[in-house]
């Protein structure tokens, strides 16, 4: 996942300050001069960082950081603070025009993931009951319009196409019409990219953007590719005025530093973040949920905003009841990961959640997919009533157990012990909280 080493080192150096009852001024500075190295060895532009680390300095210092009883906190508070000012402060929307279609102009490198992010806002779109229309304006690059129809298929959003024989422009043109005559509110034209840029590509852009007037041009850069994103991201800016950026590819180990740098450097927003080649991988940017990721603070906001769109909200509340009683069966532990693993990947989710990305850092935990898929072969090799009843898995059953799951039988006892632990802790949770909901008494 992006800014893993971002967040290690910016955690070690708040749980330094974290451990102290009070500040000094040096312990700030030192503090400071290690998240300067930080977000450089994250390649984030060193102007940026400087700006940066002054703003944060000049806050510290002067505030309640030294004579506060949890100093840690408040520069925590600070950097979060000034992080997220730096990606943009709030979400940058998508225009809409009351004039529709709104016309969505995407430019870019080649390989940057234009085609995909295409169909990905195409289908955020449809989601939000749009009807947008895509446009293979992409005639150099062999196969990026059959990619176009390809996914415009999969994902049911139509897609305008005059085949490689007619210039950009005028597939632009034409397809603007097409959209006013058929009702299509959005149309995203998907354009040419270069491996660098160039004088050419440029005047053909500028040409499609003075034909369309396009609402929206938005730049996709890969953020794999670091300073260099940002690099291009100006460049296209004094050609284009962009209007907005999507960061593509964060799903990668990239260190991060293009998402912290380029809408201090370009003055353009970052509109929308791909975490991922599937099609549904897109997410508005939200830079205070990002800044809270980088800190390892977790990003519950996005959590939750996922788990509705996927999971059964019924089901969800009739889960939290057995919580709270302590009624909860194996059975139900299975059909919790199945509606975990329709959030998406585990890791990422684990990066949503606070504290969690430390945990996955620890050397002795790892949850993977395999694990997973390891602990659902051990549940399901157990028996409708041990399931239901776990107190039931006895020696010799754990044994059978193991042998029907392929695995060995310290695995069945851990999770065994890892569940009733669960239990005694939701059980713990449960009366904290005022006791079971339902009248019926706990375990
Ligand atoms: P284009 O040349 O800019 O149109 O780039 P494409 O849309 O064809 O994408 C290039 C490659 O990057 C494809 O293999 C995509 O699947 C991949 N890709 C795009 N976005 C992401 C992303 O967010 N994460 C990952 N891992 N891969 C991506």
């Amino acid at each position: 996942m992006a800014f893993e080493g971002l967040t290690t080192r910016l955690q070690n150096v708040f749980s330094k300050l974290r451990g102290k009852g009070k500040v000094s001024e040096e312990d700030v500075n030192e503090a400071m001069r290690e998240v300067r190295l930080a977000l450089l060895e994250a390649d984030v532009n060193f102007k940026v960082v400087k700006e940066f680390i002054s703003k944060v300095k000049e806050k510290a210092v002067g505030s309640e950081v030294m004579g506060s009883f949890t100093p840690g906190m408040v520069i925590i508070d600070i950097v979060n603070k000034e992080l997220t000012d730096l990606m943009g402060g709030t979400q940058a929307k998508l225009a809409r025009s009351n004039k529709p279609p709104t016309v969505i102009m995407m430019a870019g490198l080649q390989g940057a993931g234009k085609t995909t992010t295409s169909a990905k806002l195409a289908k955020m779109l449809l989601k939000g009951n749009h009807r947008p229309l895509m446009v293979a304006g992409d005639i150099y690059r062999p196969a990026a319009i059959k990619q176009l129809q390809v996914l415009g298929e999969q994902i049911k959003v139509p897609v305008f196409a005059l085949g490689d024989g007619v210039s950009p422009v005028e597939i632009a043109r034409q397809a603007l019409e097409h959209a006013k005559e058929n009702g299509n509110d959005y149309l995203i034209i998907d354009t040419a990219g270069r491996l660098h840029v160039d004088e050419e590509l440029m005047e053909e852009l500028k040409q499609i953007h003075a034909t369309v007037t396009p609402d929206e041009v938005l730049l996709v850069v890969d953020a794999m590719t670091g300073q260099d994103a940002v690099n291009v991201a100006e460049s296209f800016h004094a050609q284009l005025a962009l209007t907005g950026v999507v960061l593509t590819k964060l799903d990668g180990d990239t260190r991060g530093g293009a998402a912290l740098s380029v809408k201090a450097v370009t003055g353009c927003p970052i509109k929308f973040a791909s975490l991922g080649e599937k099609i549904d991988a897109l997410e508005p940017f939200h830079p205070e949920r990002m800044a809270s990721r980088i800190l390892g603070m977790g990003d519950m906001l996005s959590l939750i905003e996922k788990a509705q769109s996927s999971i059964d909200a019924d089901k969800a509340k009739e889960m939290e009841r057995k919580m709270r009683n302590a009624e909860f069966t194996f059975d139900d532990f299975l059909e919790q990961m199945d509606q975990v693993k329709k959030l998406g990947p585990i890791d990422q989710i684990m990066d949503m959640i606070p504290g969690m990305g430390k945990v996955k850092q620890m050397k002795d935990v790892k949850v993977d997919e395999k694990q997973m898929g390891r602990v659902e072969a051990i549940v399901r090799s157990m028996t409708k009533e041990e399931k239901q009843n776990p107190d039931l898995i006895n020696h010799s059953r754990r044994k059978r157990i193991a042998a029907g799951s392929g695995s060995n039988l310290a695995d069945v006892n851990r999770l065994i012990k890892q569940f009733d632990e669960m239990r005694r802790m939701m059980k713990q949770l449960s009366d904290m909280m005022g006791g079971p909901k339902s009248g019926k008494a706990a375990k």
